[in-house]
């Protein structure tokens, strides 16, 4: 069939359209990635932002610069989303999965201008991580003690001073491999450890403990607060009769007969604190409140209280002590009670705090700071530090930081794509430079040259191998596994793979999304470099 005249048109405006979507597109995520470019690596500078109350935050942190952003384009959302499940997923490599974005689609764009078809470069796209993943795992090496530390320190490097990651290293991993063996989600190591912000000491005197503290008090301070073990019993509700009071409304004011009721609901009580008794537990913890009539009970019952609890931290007692979360305490039994080592109720910084001991699986996090901005910066560091060695431990595998993976991977892929036929190869070339802006925003940031930097570590990785990369903080390229500057493995190969995942969809986009709506490209101007 020949082609009308019509059709030809159609076919160019189409084009036309595709690549003008692509151009807006790209634009927006180059402008998200500026905004970050500063932040990357440990002499990164941090961001000041203004948010629309004139609050201001001051943060290092790629996906912080982000999610803070009003943003209204839907590229540059989709680049948000992008990070925000790097976040979730690494709890590491937001800036990097941001940078890796744009400059792919940066590539992109100048390859269709000499007319590469979108399809041939999402193909290269796609040939070139995948072999990049499994250059990944083969210059991988496995996570000695000494490995953890360094990958976890190098998390927080340029985040807070060098002291205060050295202390949060060390708690993280500790935390971390006591939940090695835990079976749980993604979210596990923020769901088992609590954090508890004291006020007393410095940061350093920051602690583990392997069981559950509170700031609390117990209901009667007449009964035991101390014990070297014991049966517990997690209530989750109240102990105070609610159907019992709500009738007793209607009878009262229909009969005003409220000494019965009283009868009533006191023997209520009593047959719940006697079956707790006859379980033979000592604790009980109780989600809602619990009736004065039920006070002195308990103590008779030589049973201490405590009361009004937050889910998560009755969710944590129910793992460390294996007692189940019970609603109606007149069907508790045997099999609902749990076991605890030990407790203690003392009085620390001024206030009252229960400390259950019991089997595994839960923590608490003592977090010291002399101010609560520095305790605020304690517990972020701590978040940071933890979340990746919680990874870490379950895949204790390392790449070298400083660029040298990056570096490594641009090398390898551009002796690949020679194999690869074709036009691909183009895209697959385009995929090796884009991994370079790592090495180079890293230099740009420590203020080398980075075009200097680059063509220099690729010389001595050509000498020295893969783990070559360079030091931002003294300049030098040298042995990352010897400088202790490594990422993990997972991170990088999310970042790598979130990128090139983001990148692809935006390439597929061949129309404007939102037809007749002006496309805002961010607006950043009420940032400033902090440096
Ligand atoms: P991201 O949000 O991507 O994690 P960061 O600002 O944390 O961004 O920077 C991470 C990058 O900084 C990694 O590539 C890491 O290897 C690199 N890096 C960390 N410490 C150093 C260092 N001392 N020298 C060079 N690069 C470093
Ligand atoms: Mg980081």
């Amino acid at each position: 069939m020949v082609e009308s005249e019509q059709d030809v048109a159609l076919e160019d405006t189409d084009r036309i359209e595709g690549r003008s979507a692509l151009v807006n597109n790209t634009n927006a995520t180059l402008a998200l990635a500026s905004a970050v470019r500063s932040t990357l690596g440990p002499r990164g500078s941090d961001k000041m932002l203004v948010d629309e109350n004139g609050e201001i935050v001051v943060t290092n942190d790629g996906v912080t610069v982000l999610e803070t952003a009003k943003v209204e384009h839907p590229t540059a959302n989709l680049l948000i989303a992008t990070s925000s499940a790097q976040d979730r997923i690494a709890r590491d490599g937001t800036t990097t999965s941001v940078l890796l974005t744009a400059e792919l689609l940066r590539n992109a764009l100048e390859l269709s201008r000499i007319g590469v078809h979108p399809t041939i470069i999402i193909n290269g796209y796609q040939i070139a991580a995948e072999e990049s993943l499994s250059q990944l795992d083969e210059i991988a090496r496995d996570a000695s003690d000494e490995d953890l530390m360094a990958a976890t320190a190098t998390t927080m490097a340029g985040k807070i001073d060098t002291t205060l990651a050295e202390t949060m290293t060390g708690l993280a991993l500790e935390a971390a491999r006591a939940l090695e063996n835990e079976e749980g989600g993604d979210d596990l190591e923020r769901i088992r450890i609590k954090r508890l912000k004291m006020t007393g000491g410095v940061a350093a005197d920051s602690e583990i403990i392997h069981g559950l503290m509170l700031r609390k008090q117990r209901l009667d301070f007449t009964t035991d607060g101390h014990s070297n073990g014991g049966k517990i019993a997690i209530i989750d509700g109240g102990l105070e009769n609610r159907e019992l009071e709500l009738d007793a409304q209607i009878e009262i004011r229909s009969t005003g007969v409220l000494s019965g009721f009283q009868e009533r609901k006191s023997a209520k009580l009593a047959e719940q604190v006697a079956s707790l008794s006859s379980l033979g537990v000592d604790l009980i913890c109780v989600r809602d409140g619990i009736a004065d009539e039920a006070t002195p009970l308990l103590k008779e019952a030589g049973i201490t209280a405590y009361r009004r609890f937050e889910q998560e931290d009755l969710e944590r007692l129910s793992i460390l002590t294996n007692a189940k979360m019970v609603r109606d305490v007149n069907r508790i039994s045997a099999d609902d009670v749990g076991d605890y080592s030990k407790r203690s109720a003392d009085k620390i910084d001024d206030a009252w705090h229960v400390r259950i001991d019991g089997g595994r699986g839960a923590m608490t996090a003592l977090l010291r700071g002399t101010t609560p901005i520095m305790r605020e910066e304690v517990n972020r560091a701590f978040d940071d530090a933890l979340g990746v060695a919680f990874r870490l431990v379950r895949e204790p595998k390392v790449l070298p930081g400083g660029g040298g993976t990056q570096t490594h991977l641009a090398r390898h892929l551009r002796s690949f794509a020679t194999t690869q036929k074709g036009r691909e190869q183009l895209a697959i070339e385009g995929f090796a430079d884009a991994l370079e802006v790592i090495p180079r925003v890293l230099a740009e940031n420590a203020g080398l040259d980075p075009i200097d930097e680059i063509l220099a570590l690729s010389a001595a990785q050509a000498e020295h191998g893969a783990w070559y990369g360079l030091d931002a903080m003294s300049g030098e390229k040298s042995d990352m596994g010897d400088s202790g500057i490594q990422d993990p493995l997972f991170v990088a190969r999310q970042a790598l793979t979130g990128a090139t995942e983001a990148a692809i969809t935006v390439l597929r986009i061949d129309d404007v999304l939102w037809a007749h709506v002006e496309p805002k490209t961010p607006d950043w101007s009420n940032q400033i470099d902090d440096d």
